[in-house]
């Protein structure tokens, strides 16, 4: 029988596992004719239980496995041990708190059936979602897409069913900073969606805060795309024209009516202007550098403390 490995990455979730478990259980049941269920659980440097729950509730079934990190890793170091771990012919990626609704896995197989590699989810709506979290996540997608080679669906969860194709794929890109709304688009195939209504977290709460996800939005413009270079260069040939044209109307007028230059407030304006144009380029090369930097030191993504069986 095919399996299909489900790689849930865990932060602080330990009153969410085992409803998750009770809920995709009777999934598994009525999708039993067809598939063998395989769940890897990582818990991702925790602070609460979620280590100990793990551990008791891959003792009492045998298809949960767990893998725990050393410290915090984030999500993405969480997927990408999860994907390296999975053996399954199918894999699907889900959060721990059932805002992926797990009666979609069989919907998604069915698509799969017909021949799609990838059958992805996307929210329909945002509701239950903070205004602002909102409207910037539109704006976020708006600008990516329009800058970036890589297509981002708006409203696309990481809940996804893969075929160990595609999985193999991914995991041949070997990228330190992993953005994987954009590796998994990355690898194309064909791909098709599934609208779902959003749902609110059974218990815990998120680990996103504005910053963080600002932060993320970032790392997504730096690893897919190379518009902020090209918008600083940009900026920088614009200044350096219209200054080319001041010194030429400064000259003019020197030569036409003999005024000295006055007016050193305006001085100072265009310094800072052209100052502050120059700290923003070096910062964002100073982006890229830092990611390189990082890239070249070959860090593992994550370490594992400990492991079922
Ligand atoms: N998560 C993780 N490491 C982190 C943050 C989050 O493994 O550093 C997990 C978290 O336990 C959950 C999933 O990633 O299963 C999505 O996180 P969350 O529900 O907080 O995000 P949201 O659904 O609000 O976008
Ligand atoms: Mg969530």
């Amino acid at each position: 029988m095919k399996k299909l490995s489900i790689i849930i990455p865990c932060y602080n979730e330990q009153d969410t596992i085992r409803p998750f478990l009770a809920e995709t259980k009777l999934v598994e049941a009525r999708m039993a004719s067809e598939l063998e269920f395989d769940y890897i659980f990582v818990n991702d440097g925790s602070k609460d239980s979620t280590l100990k729950v793990l551990r008791q509730v891959s003792q009492e079934i045998h298809n949960v496995h767990y893998i725990s990190f050393s410290r915090n890793f984030g999500k993405e170091a969480g997927l990408l041990a999860g994907l390296e771990a999975a053996d399954g012919d199918f894999i699907t990626v889900m959060d721990a708190d059932l805002q992926d609704p797990p009666e979609l896995l069989i919907e998604m197989y069915d698509k799969i059936q017909e021949g799609y590699d990838v059958v992805g989810t996307r929210r329909a709506d945002r509701k239950g979602e903070p205004v602002i979290r909102s409207f910037f996540s539109k704006m976020f997608y708006r600008i990516i897409n329009a800058v970036s080679d890589t297509e981002m669906v708006d409203g696309a969860r990481d809940f996804r069913l893969m075929t160990r194709q595609v999985v193999d794929s991914i995991l041949e890109l070997e990228e330190v900073n992993r953005f994987s709304k954009g590796l998994f688009s990355w690898v194309g195939y064909d791909v098709t969606y599934i609208s779902f209504e959003n749902r609110e977290r059974v218990a815990g709460e998120t680990s996103w805060n504005f910053w963080s996800l600002l932060n993320y939005s970032m790392d997504g413009f730096i690893n897919f795309s190379e518009a902020p270079l090209n918008l600083s260069m940009w900026a920088g040939t614009l200044s350096f024209l219209v200054s080319i044209l001041g010194i030429i109307f400064i000259i003019v007028r020197k030569l036409t009516f003999g005024d000295p230059v006055s007016g050193w407030a305006s001085m100072v304006c265009i310094m800072l202007f052209i100052g502050g144009i120059q700290l923003l380029a070096l910062g964002i090369i100073g982006k890229y550098i830092a990611k390189i930097f990082l890239e070249t030191k070959k860090r593992p993504v994550y370490i594992i403390k400990e492991k079922s069986e």
